[in-house]
């Protein structure tokens, strides 16, 4: 028995066999092409392989300017694979006498050559033969399209395993066969967190090394509670796991009651509970933990189940399904968030030096109008289908949010000129998550319909910490006096323009925060359906002049150290009082 420790990224216990995620090996079928095909297949080598290059490149430069010129080295080499003589006159000699595939034909070349170096003893030859494997598999994944998902999905339920996940891994992986996460990267909002409190399963993120410290032969134990990964637990682990399953879902029949009461306190102050959702499959286990509306569609995800861009007709009913589902509550499309990690080749969004000070969310989208213009239009013939509103992602200044209702303006005048029915005048909003969205916040309220608080960007920009990066996690601190202060900045220049202000960020989901956030004066939590229950359960034990307080008292706190540990002795001696009145 071993344990590893990590991030604790979400709640919960599970044990199963692990599921390695690493990249499919493709083995092109041998398939034949008429003599007339060939010049065809060669032009398509030519862009595999040009796809390849540019991708090494990017990644070359990165290293070279993260690492350092040595490290950078490495792929230096497969560049030169990929120029190297040897290869292309082998495929091209295949690919004319065989006449098979251009990707059966690069894949036979390689083999070839593989095989030759493998006979020479010397370890140079033996290194240079993993270089060309890696190629190899590059060059085959261009031939599938850039964007296309490789991923193994576990064929039984079992604990998923990788060094991290890219959204659209985890968009492919969804909830099928999914025990809990291990990732050696990632801190507490990197994606796979996000997607693991989302559907209710344990995750712990950032434990370095963990791949080679696993044995996938044995069973493994998921603490994602405290952090910690268990392998090979004895009997007594295992009883204790089972036993906190059991209470967990006792606890969680007993917040079940509370679906169809409203979110309001003993004072009588209501506040709106809604759902973040990704994929539409979500809408309905939303619905049953008694969301009123999805107050967050992370719409990059459906863009991300494809592997091309959905069509307005596609995008309307997709949305339009969501939408009806939802039974008249309201759902808020997010526009596309692309960039930063998330990235997707096929829409364009490329990996940068500095990807979350880079091309990503609105800076995307209005340099895509068409993409832009074609989802907004998609969202509002949606919009027949019940009440929906549209929200802006990064917004840092009011230029962009007027060239971004600009394009939806268009996008309107385009459908009606065509005669195409859909909802008009649908609320606009942002999503306020930079510094500078923050301190400009009386100006976007003049322009907005209502605000929803991004806090997972919010606290990496604010603190300076990239939210993926597992060595600077300690800096994801929600109750930081410059969190505390924004997030009062930020509701009381929505309040003072007459617009509500909600919260999505992961913030909204950590129970022992939802007194702070009902004092700091949010009208609404968009949260993940799993913590929905026990968040409102909170709201309804508390009363709003009490909350009001608590937020007063943590604002005046210096840090985020002094204010996380008054916060947890707070809350353990309301626990206290409540069980004493309980027995009483
Ligand atoms: C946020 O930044 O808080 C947010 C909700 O958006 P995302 O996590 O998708 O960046
Ligand atoms: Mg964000």
């Amino acid at each position: 028995m071993k344990t590893i420790h990590g991030i604790a990224a979400s709640p919960g216990y599970a044990c199963g066999p692990l599921h390695r995620i690493g990249r499919r090996t493709i083995v092109p079928e041998r398939k034949a092409v008429a003599v007339g095909e060939i010049p065809n297949q060669i032009e398509r080598f030519r862009q595999a392989v040009e796809v390849s290059r540019r991708q090494i490149q990017e990644l070359v430069d990165r290293l070279s300017s993260e690492l350092g010129p040595e490290e950078a080295e490495i792929l230096s080499a497969q560049l030169m694979i990929l120029e190297d003589e040897m290869v292309w006159d082998a495929t091209l000699a295949v690919i004319r006498l065989e006449r098979i595939t251009a990707e059966a034909a690069f894949a036979r070349a390689v083999g070839d050559i593989a095989a030759r170096f493998h006979k020479i003893e010397e370890e140079v030859f033996k290194e240079r033969v993993n270089d060309l494997h890696d190629v190899e598999q590059r060059v085959l994944r261009a031939f599938q399209g850039e964007g296309c998902c490789q991923i193994d999905l576990p064929g039984e339920p079992s604990i998923i395993v990788a060094n991290n996940l890219t959204p659209s891994d985890t968009a492919a992986l969804g909830r099928n066969n999914v025990l809990g996460f291990l990732m050696e990267e990632g801190g507490n909002t990197s994606h796979v967190a996000i997607l693991a409190r989302s559907i209710g399963v344990p995750a712990v993120v950032g434990m370095k090394g963990l791949l080679t410290q696993l044995d996938f032969d044995l069973t493994t134990a998921v603490d994602g509670t405290n952090g910690q990964c268990i392998i090979d637990p004895d009997k007594e682990i295992l009883r204790r796991f089972s036993r906190l399953r059991s209470e967990a879902l006792v606890a969680n029949e007993k917040l079940a009651g509370l679906r169809d009461l409203e979110a309001i306190t003993p004072d009588g102050h209501r506040l709106k509970l809604m759902a973040n959702i990704e994929l539409p499959m979500e809408v309905d286990e939303a619905l049953a933990r008694g969301a009123e509306g999805v107050g967050l569609l992370r719409t990059e995800y459906l863009f991300f189940q494809h592997h091309t861009i959905p069509s307005e007709d596609e995008q309307t009913e997709v949305y339009s399904d969501m939408v009806r589902r939802m039974g008249g509550r309201p759902m808020v499309f997010r526009t596309l968030d692309v960039g930063g990690d998330k990235v997707s080749d096929y829409l364009g969004a490329k990996r940068e030096y500095n990807p979350f000070l880079g091309w990503r969310g609105i800076r995307f989208s209005l340099a895509n109008r068409m993409l832009f213009k074609t989802q907004i239009k998609a969202i509002c013939r949606a919009g027949l289908a019940g009440p929906v509103k549209i929200m802006f992602p990064m917004i840092t200044g009011v230029q962009e949010l007027l060239e971004a209702k600009a394009v939806y303006e268009e996008a309107v005048f385009e459908l009606e000129k065509s005669g195409i029915p859909h909802a008009g005048n649908l609320d606009l909003g942002i999503m306020v998550e930079t510094p500078s969205a923050v301190l400009v916040a009386d100006l976007l309220a003049a322009e907005s319909q209502f605000f929803s608080i991004g806090s997972n960007d919010l606290i990496q920009y604010t603190l300076a910490m990239d939210r993926g990066n597992s060595r600077v996690s300690y800096l994801y601190q929600p109750l930081h006096p410059a969190i505390l202060r924004a997030i009062h900045n930020t509701v009381e220049a929505g309040h003072k323009a007459g617009i509500w202000v909600g919260i999505c960020g992961e913030m909204g989901s950590e129970t022992r925060l939802a007194e702070v956030l009902l004092g700091l004066g949010l009208d609404e939590i968009s949260l993940h359906g799993a913590a929905l229950p026990k968040v409102k359960q909170v709201i309804r034990w508390t009363k709003f002049s009490e909350a009001r307080s608590v937020a007063r008292h943590l604002m005046g706190m210096n840090t985020a150290t002094d204010a996380n540990e008054w916060l947890a002795d707070y809350i353990g001696q309301r626990k206290k009082d409540r069980m004493e009145r309980e027995n009483s």
